[in-house]
């Protein structure tokens, strides 16, 4: 193979470590395997109806077929400001919210427009994957704080020892992919504090907000003194079941959005224009969906949880989130990579392996994430194959 065609040496050298991600390698494995594909995060079933008719009705009409406005269409900004508002948050829907192409591109426009080479930048871990490779390209270091099983609350003292004079962010998610915890006040509070010390921003990924079981999920923004330092991440696709519309925003002060919004200029510019109208009507007429779904992925996550117990499984069963983690320690496989690719290839089920949201993949090595965001059917199909699968060192009939 010539020097020129060999990935390893073209891609460039920041990203290099990070190889393809996960999400995109057990797809492709579940596609391959006709597996049941409980790994990446996305629901089995459509969106909802009344979105998706007033996407369709902004297509017709030919009024969003160009550019929107590059920081939003001045609707949906009003809207997710709206929606802010409702939670105990002011936002200037002009000056302080930037819609971006999902909250996948939020977090770059919010590093790369906020974060200098040779800062650091705290990172929670597990985390999603995307955090310590955004981090990179920035030219800034990761440093992480884990959260340690049984309970993976965040440590107060480990938290501070992460931080430094040149940590210039804490990176977070809450509630929290992959554990499915909510942070509570405390752990709030310490992120705050370190912050306020250190002289940090926070970024905050708030994605699954609105898919919390137990327990009450708090934007860190609320907090004394911090929103003049934090960076509020979120998006529609968990709420609405829309993961593929790709619509996201951040909300900051206008002296942290002017970052944001130097880099969001330059990676997309804009998000697609009718899709933002939808995302309107979401908003602004979404609470009762909202609501159904909450107690749809309740029922699903007992049911899936009870499931995998019974298998025998030890679960942590998530406060939020649309996923579980499990330990599959039971069942005699090396590591989490090798317990997925069991999985998949053996017994027709893809599911995630949480190394790889470590920054020692060793320690997600007794681990395994499912996303429950299924149909009850799917969710019955795939503890079915476990259940025979884990046992006979077969595949269960289809
Ligand atoms: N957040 C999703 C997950 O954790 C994946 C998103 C993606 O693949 N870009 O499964």
């Amino acid at each position: 193979m010539s020097t020129l065609s060999d990935p390893a040496i073209e891609t460039a050298a920041p990203l290099r470590p990070f190889g393809a991600s996960i999400f995109a390698q057990m797809s492709r494995l579940a596609q391959q395997h006709g597996a049941v594909n409980l790994g990446q995060g996305f629901p089995d079933f459509p969106g909802p109806e009344f979105v998706k008719e007033a996407v369709v009705e902004a297509m017709r009409s030919g009024r969003f077929d160009q550019y929107a406005r590059m920081h939003g269409a001045a609707e949906l900004n009003e809207a997710i400001a709206a929606r802010y508002s409702a939670r105990g948050l002011a936002f200037d829907p002009d000056s302080e919210i930037t819609v971006t192409c999902g909250c996948t591109e939020a977090i770059p426009a919010a590093i790369l427009g906020l974060v200098n080479p040779g800062d650091e930048v705290v990172l929670v871990a597990p985390f999603y994957d995307s955090y310590p490779a955004v981090v990179a390209l920035a030219g800034a270091t990761a440093r992480f704080v884990n959260l340690e099983p049984p309970d993976y609350r965040l440590d107060r003292a480990a938290l501070e020892a992460a931080c430094s004079p040149r940590t210039r962010a804490i990176l977070f998610n809450t509630p929290h992919n992959p554990t499915g915890r909510v942070f509570d006040a405390e752990e709030l509070e310490a992120i705050a504090d370190c912050c306020r010390r250190f002289d940090a921003i926070a970024i905050s990924d708030e994605v699954y907000e609105d898919l919390v079981f137990e327990g009450e999920h708090r934007s860190i923004a609320t907090l004394s003194g911090m929103g003049e330092r934090t960076v509020t991440l979120s998006s529609l696709g968990k709420t609405f079941s829309l993961t593929g519309w790709k619509i996201g925003w951040a909300a900051a002060p206008p002296h942290l959005t002017a970052g944001i919004r130097a880099a969001h200029q330059f990676l997309t510019f804009c998000a697609p224009t009718p899709l933002q109208q939808g995302a309107v009507v979401a908003l602004r007429e979404g609470a009762a969906y909202v609501r159904e779904l909450v107690d749809r992925y309740r029922g699903a996550r007992d049911l899936f949880c009870d499931g995998l117990e019974r298998i025998g499984f030890r679960v942590h069963r998530p406060a939020g989130t649309y996923f579980v983690m499990a330990d599959h320690r039971g069942f005699g496989h090396a590591d989490d990579r090798a317990f997925c690719l069991d999985l998949v290839e053996r017994v027709g089920v893809a599911a995630i392996p949480p190394g790889v949201f470590y920054p020692d993949p060793t320690l997600g090595r007794h681990l395994v994430r499912f996303a429950f965001c299924k149909k009850e059917e799917t969710l019955r199909e795939a503890l079915r194959r476990m259940e025979v699968g884990m046992r006979s060192g077969g595949r269960a009939g289809e």
